[in-house]
């Protein structure tokens, strides 16, 4: 499956009831997935090919003429009056992986700063790049940045967003920490049977599992969603909206602010 691959790096605005007016910023690789995870529901479809790091070493750099896009487009969006409430870096993979990621960080809050100013600079990340040099900077110089944990268990992420080897989510959780709260933590429930193995990170066991990780990394805000669109393993499965409900009421009794996405 070819799955909803970019063929822009800039794209949008487009509006959701979770950001609002948002203009993307995809800074992999046109017409192709780069990601260091594989994940059942990846709206890109599957991976061509295992995520290798020395093969994307060499990346053509590519910062400043990306950088000149997003200017002239954001020129283009004031003088038609449309003024985003976002800039969001998501596209064709995990943005982190870029090796110019923190100079493109950094330019584009310049931009920002200069044509947009007071407008947020948003980051999606699966967060399994922490430790890689430049992007904890670049992410705490974003005024959003939306970290992904699926699961608490190693176990259910290795079925859910079958990440490179080396990742797990002990070391996420600490170097998440890290963020001191400051951060969007994102969750995807749903359930499901893929090679034969039932997925579900809605159980109960789940979720008092990932309720403890909230509660020891206490992010400011929870993304609290569910499939969407086509996935690339076919035999998965929304969580029910009272599920999502649930979720997102004992959060906010933790006093955490919950953008839900049913
Ligand atoms: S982390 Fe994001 S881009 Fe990467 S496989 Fe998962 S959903 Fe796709």
């Amino acid at each position: 499956m070819e799955g909803n691959i970019l063929r822009n790096s800039v794209y949008g605005p487009v509006t959701s009831r979770r950001l609002g007016c948002s203009l993307g910023i995809n800074i992999l690789p046109l017409r192709a997935k780069v990601c260091n995870f594989d994940c059942l529901y990846c709206e890109c479809g599957w991976n061509a090919a295992p995520y290798v790091p020395e093969q994307h070493t060499g990346w053509k750099s590519n910062a400043n003429e990306m950088l000149h896009v997003l200017e002239k487009r954001i020129e283009e969006l004031v003088a038609a009056g449309t003024i985003p409430q976002i800039i969001t870096f998501s596209g064709n993979g995990e943005p982190s992986l870029h090796p110019d990621f923190l100079q493109l960080v950094k330019g584009t809050t310049a931009i920002r700063d200069r044509l947009l100013p007071g407008v947020k600079v948003g980051i999606f990340s699966n967060s399994g790049m922490l430790d890689k040099p430049g992007v904890f900077e670049a992410l705490q110089l974003a005024d959003e940045r939306f970290m992904k944990l699926d699961s608490a268990r190693e176990e259910t992420v290795r079925l859910i967003n079958r990440p490179q080897a080396g990742y797990t989510v002990a070391k996420t959780i600490e170097r998440l920490k890290k963020f001191g709260g400051d951060f969007t933590l994102q969750t995807l429930f749903f359930r499901g049977t893929f090679e034969g193995q039932l997925i579900d990170n809605t159980t109960p066991d789940e979720l008092e599992d990932w309720f403890n990780v909230v509660d020891e990394l206490k992010p400011q805000k929870v993304m609290v969603y569910t499939l969407d669109r086509k996935t690339p393993a076919k035999d998965l499965q929304k969580c029910p909206s009272e599920t999502l409900h649930q979720i997102a009421e004992a959060l906010e009794k933790r006093g955490i602010q919950v953008l839900l996405g049913e």
